[in-house]
Parts: structure tokens; sequence; C-alpha cells
């Protein structure tokens, strides 16, 4: 072995290590760098594991699965199938040869977490959960239907269903005011909460009426470009809540699997997007858009209150499911 490719396997190993808690057999490491970004070969990483790959379609459609839970990357795609929820990486998925290679950074921020819920340190009693817009900021409007009294409704509607399974809930605003963007986490985390769920309805531009579904944000790691709409670009630097990035990830994905096999929603996905409250937020933190209120069919389902608590109900599922996959378990009885 000559002194550089040495260096190159002893650095991927290292690189393996500080990743991956489970064992990475040496050797069997290939990677490739696209575009700036390192990629790694995604059959070592499932083999070391002890995950199943198999392909769906030869060269262009992978997946990766153990007991739990299934993935399906597609070669130039973001978009990645957790158990047939979307999920956006960060960036596509390469394949070279007949071999899959996926984004170190969606490896560690996406896939990992989904695969291997971090554990949160104590037990998820108090959730923060923020009403979008309020005040003089109506959000989204049609007619005499604003978007800032639909959310606080559909807040009041989530933390009856999480105070009946014993959890405690704060608001960041529980009346119609106005209540500055970075204010909501600093309030969250005043409050000790756990976790903060935003909750926001959707628009659509120009043209775009016909646009409906659900989808879950999180906030974008530390030099990747967003995922939103906009693919907002700008500061792509860390930000507090980047300390949360696999717990973030798990909380969105568990709240959009909730909403789209509750509600029957068209799947819209998990994206990523720098929106402040996620920014700021020192608890993993996610951003609901639980429909869009440009659709006139869609606008009119929020508006009724039937269909709102059922909504409640799936986003307060998902926040339950999320507590059951990350919380300590308790210790065996001792001896
Ligand atoms: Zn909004």
């Amino acid at each position: 072995m000559s002194g550089a490719v040495r260096w190159l396997f002893v650095s991927l190993l290292l690189l393996a290590a500080a990743t991956f808690a489970a064992p990475v057999s040496a050797g069997a490491l290939e990677r490739l760098d696209f575009g700036g970004q390192r990629y790694l070969r995604l059959g070592d990483w499932a083999r070391a594991n002890q995950f199943d790959l198999t392909w769906l379609q030869s060269g262009k459609t992978v997946k990766v699965s153990n007991r739990n839970l299934s993935i399906v990357l597609t070669g130039d795609s973001k978009l990645m199938l957790v158990s047939g929820v979307g999920v956006w990486l960060s960036y596509p998925v390469m394949v070279r040869d007949n071999k899959a290679f996926i984004a170190l950074v969606d490896l560690k921020t996406a896939v990992v977490p989904l695969f291997s819920p971090p554990r949160h340190p104590t037990t998820i009693r108090t959730i923060a959960l923020d009403p979008g817009h309020g005040g003089r900021d109506r959000g989204f409007s049609k007619g005499s239907r604003f978007e800032k009294n639909l959310t606080l409704l559909l807040a009041q509607d989530v933390r009856d269903q999480l105070t009946k399974a014993g959890l405690k809930v704060v608001l960041t605003r529980a009346t119609d005011d106005y209540v500055e963007l970075p204010d909501r986490p600093v309030l969250a985390r005043q409050r000790k909460a756990d976790l903060l769920v935003s909750l926001h309805f959707n628009s659509a531009g120009e043209g775009g009426a016909e646009a409906h579904g659900a989808e879950t944000y999180c906030l974008t790691p530390v030099g990747a470009r967003s995922t939103n709409v906009q693919g907002n670009g700008g500061n792509t630097g860390p930000s507090p809540g980047n300390l949360c990035n696999d717990r973030n990830l798990v909380l969105a994905y568990l709240l959009q699997r909730s909403l789209v096999k509750n509600l029957g929603v068209e799947d819209r996905a998990v994206r990523r997007a720098r929106f402040e409250v996620l920014c700021s937020a020192e608890m993993p933190a996610a951003l609901v858009e639980g429909g869009f209120l440009s659709n006139p069919q869609e606008g009119n389902r929020i508006a009724d209150p039937v269909y709102r608590r059922k909504m409640a109900k799936a986003i307060a599922e998902g926040i339950l499911a999320y507590k059951r996959s990350v919380e300590p378990r308790p210790s065996p009885p001792a001896n």
C-alpha cells in the first residue's frame, strides 16, 4: 500500500468510526467526490450495518432496509422514500458503475438518524406549539380567511390532544398577538420546552391554485442548499438549530408520516429550510405546512373544524411517535 493510499484508507476508517456507531468493515469503504461533496458508497455502509441492499431498477433505483424501515433512493435524485414517505436529501444520489453513492452529510443527518433514532437525554414532558403569524401579520389571506386564525385554532386542538396524552403544552401565542419570529424559540426555551413545532398553512404563487398536500420542514444542514420551493441560498453557515440536525429530521419525518397516513393528503415530503424559528431553536424543532389555503378545496377543508381536529390528532400522533422513538429506554431491573 503506497503512503497516499494508506493515508486515504486510514482517514476513511477514522471518518467512518467518527460518523457511525455501528462497526464498519475495514477495506470495504469506497468514496467519491462530486460537486465539492464527499460521497460514500451506500453498499459499504449497508453491509457494515447488516442492512439489505436490493436494486429495484438496475443502475437506477436502490432499496436499503432492515426489519423496521426501508429507504428507496434513485440516481441523480434528491428525493428519498422512507417507508413510502418522502424526505428530500441535500444532495442527489450518484450511481456510478452500478454502485450507489450518497453524500456523507445526507448519510449523517438523514439516513443514520432514521435507522437509529438518536436518544433524547431526558423524558419529553413539555411541547412548545408555535401558531404561525398573528396580530398585524395575517399570513396568507383570502377573503375573510386568515392563516393566523387557522394556525391558532389548529394549535389549540393539538394542545388538547397532547394534554390528554399527559404532556405539558406551551403556546408561543395564545391570542391574536403579533410575536416577533426570534422571540418564539426564546419563549420555548424559557418555558423549558423539549420540542418546538411551528404550525402554518401553505400558499402557492401565481397560477399554482391546484397545489395541495402537506409538507414538513426541518433546518437545512450547514453548507447545504435548502429544499423549499425557493431553494434559498444565502448564508449557509451554522445556526443553534443545527446542533439538533439528527433529531430535527426524525421529528419532521414522524410528523410528515402521520399527516400523510392519517389525512390521506398528497405527500409533499420532508424539506429543509432556514426558517428563523428553526434556526434559533435550541431544542429539536420542525415546521408543519398542513395544507394549501390557496387551493379552494383544501382551503375549505382546513376551515372545517372537524377536519382541523383530525389534522391536530395526526400532528399529536407524530409528536408522540417521536417521543417513543427517542426517549431513554427504561433500564432492565437489577438482579
Ligand atoms: Zn405561514
